[in-house]
């Protein structure tokens, strides 16, 4: 199914969205005990396009166990290969569906429909697609090891990335052998709940796929349910902190993919406007909702004032709005907390003494839309430097020699990802090995790949997702 620009959909034609959506628990969609159900908003018009339910806990206990029966009685017992298999067909259904899908997370979560369609959507079945092929040779993953599954893996996800970090927990646990209850956030629920469906389609036997909506509540109920064996969360710096306090001193393994605060240094030599291209995608790609955002840029004296021209120049093309228009480069904020925690960071960048930019676009009446931005005469110490804003919003730095590049690009408490643009081979190398980020991306940005790791250092979290490394935090290992 080739889906050019020119057929990308403009309405929700080809999307079904039931008014209400269940749990789905032990391979049906069931209402929550205490009936209780969340508006899902499009955050584009901020009309509600469904509802969902809010988990409590006789929810993830009906979750839990149903994993946890699956697990015993099914999936742990069968054969690896026939495990692949499952993983292999969800991969070929969101493919089948990528167009649904992709206009869903679209909708839901206010993401420009190219990209849904070009990035989210796509890597997601990739994901899939590569875990699928692993779970039946974990004795390669693991030579001379006998790699053992965990149990219940709970799983945590943000809004930002909502089919694709599924996909970056849900793949690996099933291919190693593990059942899951997961949790979508609660802005965005609506993806996974049509994933759910996709599990039944698949035949995936009852209970090794369980979704329960909610709040951050509920998504704590998960963490601290005694028949989860182990944690794996997406979200922010703050929430890792209180889930890594409330799992110390119990034996859950847990990995933490937290926020950034990414550094994207570009030195005199680099390509201009190959570098002008990728300042752009590495901050305004998902309206700067990435947690390895460029987020703060570094660009070297000498080439500084001719990249803040060509930068200006370039986010005025660049089109805000109707997030189902195949034109828009940047769609709505996800939510309204969003919107208004980003207008906070702007108008604290104005009271800090930073000079504030915005190009001068035209945005819609209705939804919560911001204007890209870029803040310059910055210091190291104002809080738009410091803190992860999660918007379309850039600070600039200068640096004088790769020295201080170094020094202004590690001065963070975060360590997820960042970006070198130069046209030497070994600058790259000798500046990217002293980054102390999780990823150092050259002369490019927001690369994704199902094949490589991807992960923080200090407060950006602990472990890795993605590629071989991705399959560890689901296995025990036994000589
Ligand atoms: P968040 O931490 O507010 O929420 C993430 C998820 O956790 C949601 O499902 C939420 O309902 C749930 N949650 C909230 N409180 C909880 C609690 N006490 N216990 C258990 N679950 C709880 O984050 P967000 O605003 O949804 O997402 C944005 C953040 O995610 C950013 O900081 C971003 O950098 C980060 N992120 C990191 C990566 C990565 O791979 N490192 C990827 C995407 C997003």
């Amino acid at each position: 199914d080739v889906w050019t620009y020119d057929d990308a959909p403009q309405s929700t034609d080809h999307a079904k969205i039931d008014d209400q959506y269940g749990h789905f628990i032990d391979g049906t969609f069931q209402e929550p005990v205490k009936g209780r159900y969340l508006p899902s908003i499009n955050p584009a018009t901020e009309e509600e396009l469904s509802s969902i339910a809010e988990g409590t806990q006789q929810d993830v206990d009906k979750a839990v166990k149903s994993a946890r029966k699956a697990y015993t009685k099914i999936w742990s017992k069968i054969d690896a290969s026939e495990r692949g298999k499952y993983v292999f067909r969800l991969a070929r259904l969101i493919q089948e569906r990528a167009r649904e899908f992709a206009i869903i997370e679209s909708l839901d979560g206010g993401k420009p429909i190219r990209e849904s369609r070009d990035v989210d959507i796509p890597l997601a079945a990739a994901h899939f697609f590569y875990y699928a092929g692993w779970a039946d040779k974990l004795d390669y993953a693991f030579p001379g090891k006998k790699a053992h599954s965990l149990g219940v893996a709970g799983q945590i996800i943000p809004w930002n990335f909502p089919l694709l970090m599924l996909a970056w927990k849900v793949a690996p646990a099933l291919a190693t052998g593990n059942t899951v209850v997961l949790k979508p956030a609660e802005t965005t629920s609506l993806t996974a709940l049509k994933f759910a469906e996709l599990c039944r389609d698949a035949g995936l036997p009852e209970g090794v796929v369980n979704i329960v909506t909610g709040t951050g509540q509920t998504g704590s109920l998960i963490v601290n349910h005694e028949d989860v064996d182990k944690i794996a969360f997406t979200g922010s710096t703050e929430v890792g902190k209180i889930i890594m306090k409330s799992l110390a001193g119990t034996d859950k393994k847990y990995t933490l993919e937290l926020g950034g605060k990414g550094p994207n240094i570009i030195f005199e030599d680099a390509p201009v406007d190959q570098a002008v291209e990728g300042i752009i995608n590495a901050i305004f790609f998902n309206q700067g909702h990435v947690c390895c955002a460029g987020s703060r840029l570094l660009v070297q004296e000498g080439i500084a004032d001719r990249i803040i021209q060509k930068l200006r120049d370039r986010m005025e093309t660049l089109i805000v709005g109707d997030p189902l228009d195949k034109n828009t480069d940047i769609g709505a904020i996800n939510s309204e907390q969003q919107y208004n925690k980003i207008n906070e960071y702007l108008e604290l960048g104005v009271n800090e003494g930073a000079e504030m930019y915005q190009s001068s676009c035209t945005l819609p009446e209705q939804g919560y839309f911001c204007r890209p931005t870029l803040f310059t005469n910055v210091s190291q110490s104002s809080r738009i430097v410091r803190e992860e804003i999660f918007g379309p919003v850039l600070t600039i730095q200068t640096f004088r020699t790769a020295e201080e590049g170094i020094e202004k690009a590690n001065n963070t408490a975060y360590g997820l990802a960042g970006g070198v643009w130069t046209d030497k081979g070994s600058k790259i190398f000798k500046v990217g090995s002293k980054i102390r980020n999780g990823v150092v991306w050259a002369n490019t940005y927001n690369h994704f790949d199902p094949t490589s790791p991807f992960g923080g250092y200090k407060e950006s979290g602990k472990g890795r997702e993605g590629g071989l490394q991705g399959l560890y935090p689901y296995v025990k290992l036994e000589n």
